[in-house]
């Protein structure tokens, strides 16, 4: 073995007392993650290094700048904490790249090595002079910078940095119950809520058969793509046709809106409970629509007493849009499909809805046996990133 990944932990480190718990739930996160691969994960306090199979350093990039809790990683030479050795690693690496100027810095965390640090810089750095032609030192602006971290039984030498998601490790908070639809936010809310180290399920409200399989379809791949980021997602999907059709008929049509989303909430209310979710999370956004005016939000809002996470609120869509392409899900999200709040559109919903009004409005049927039904009635898709579903009566 010659390379290794080294990764450096995130804000992770600033964690004091729960240290141990954080990297604990990092390693057995990256071990799930490189189950097909050969790989061995080692871990300290400070760091991780993976040892992998030069065949697959690509995959395994590509898996660990998806998992959060990593900061940078590097591609690093490991050798023997040896003056010698060092230097003819140094040397042989650095020959095989193609560069004018360079900057070496030297990372002394062994004190016990016998040269200090910046001693070393001129020592590798007088090496390097003496044995390539043409090049020449600079410490502002190198074309190579060089880092050689110098440790108690192995030292690493690497010299580029890779840029890890960042975030705390999945799985370090506990869960959130994501209103997922097929839409460009709420997969980015996903995203975010995840990054911040809770686990998810996924709840989408369909309205078959104004809806259709596609637009199913649509969220399950949104669903996959988020599970890129986590070991699973559990999607639960919603029949949430008798209650709109309901809506639809008895109760008036500026605040249909209003009203369906206190259903989706009340519904949410109780999957949290039979799910052990302590959050709901969504992607609204302050002023996007009319159901997200602040006067909406708290009158949707009063049907649940759970903290709602609303990860993308102060965002511009922009700046949504940019997560989405970053995190691949962009693509997906423009698929034109109907979604069941875009069937029964109110030419014109309540910008500033009254709470007296939409419980008037909503007492105009029964709902709360409807609401039971549906959350009896769910079906379950376990979703992988990579897997089959493992198991589904719908697909
Ligand atoms: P997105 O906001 O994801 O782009 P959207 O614009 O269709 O989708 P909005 O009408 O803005 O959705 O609804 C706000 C939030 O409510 C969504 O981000 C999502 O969290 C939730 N939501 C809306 N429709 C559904 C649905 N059919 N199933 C699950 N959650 C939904
Ligand atoms: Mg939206």
């Amino acid at each position: 073995m010659d390379r290794v990944i080294l990764i450096k932990y995130g804000e992770l480190s600033t964690k004091k007392a729960n240290r141990n718990f954080f990297i604990n739930t990092l390693y057995k996160n990256l071990k799930n993650k490189l189950l097909g691969y050969e790989v061995k994960i080692h871990k300290d306090r400070a760091r991780m290094y993976i040892e992998f199979l030069e065949k697959d350093l690509d995959s395994i990039k590509n898996i660990v700048s998806r998992v959060f809790g990593i900061h940078t990683y590097h591609i690093a030479y490991i050798v023997d904490t040896l003056d010698s050795i060092i230097q003819d690693k140094v040397l042989s690496s650095v020959k095989e790249l193609d560069f004018k100027t360079f900057k070496i810095e030297t990372k002394r965390s062994d004190k016990s090595f016998p040269i200090h640090s910046q001693d070393y810089n001129r020592v590798l750095g007088g090496l390097i002079l003496k044995n390539i032609d043409g090049v020449s030192v600079d410490v502002h602006n190198p074309d190579l910078w060089i880092t050689v971290e110098i440790r108690e039984k192995s030292s690493f030498i690497y010299f580029n940095s890779y840029k890890g998601s960042g975030g705390y490790p999945v799985g370090t908070q506990s869960k959130g119950m994501l209103m997922l639809s097929g839409g460009i936010d709420s997969p980015v809310a996903g995203y975010l809520a995840m990054k911040r180290g809770m686990t998810l399920d996924a709840v989408y409200f369909e309205a078959m058969p104004h809806t259709s399989i596609e637009a199913r379809n649509k969220v399950i791949t949104l669903c996959r793509k988020l599970a890129n980021y986590t070991d699973h997602i559990n999607l639960h999907i919603i029949n949430f046709t008798p209650i709109q059709e309901e809506i639809y008929k008895n109760c008036r049509e500026d605040y249909m809106i209003t009203i369906m989303r206190r259903m989706m909430y009340r519904i949410m209310d109780k999957l949290c409970k039979k799910y052990k979710g302590l959050v709901i999370v969504n992607g609204e956004s302050v002023g996007q629509v009319a159901s997200q005016t602040l006067t909406s939000m708290n009158v949707i809002n009063s049907v649940t007493n759970l903290p709602v996470i609303r990860p993308v609120a102060c965002f511009d869509k922009l700046e949504i849009m940019d997560i989405a392409r970053n995190i691949d899900t962009y693509e997906t999200s423009i698929i034109p499909y109907e979604d069941c709040c875009t069937v029964f559109v109110p030419k014109h919903p309540a910008i500033n809805p009254k709470l007296g009004i939409a419980i008037a409005e909503e007492n105009k049927f029964n709902y709360e046996s409807m609401l039971d039904t549906a959350v009896e009635s769910l079906n379950t898709i376990v979703i992988t990133s990579t897997e089959e579903n493992k198991f589904s009566d719908l697909l």
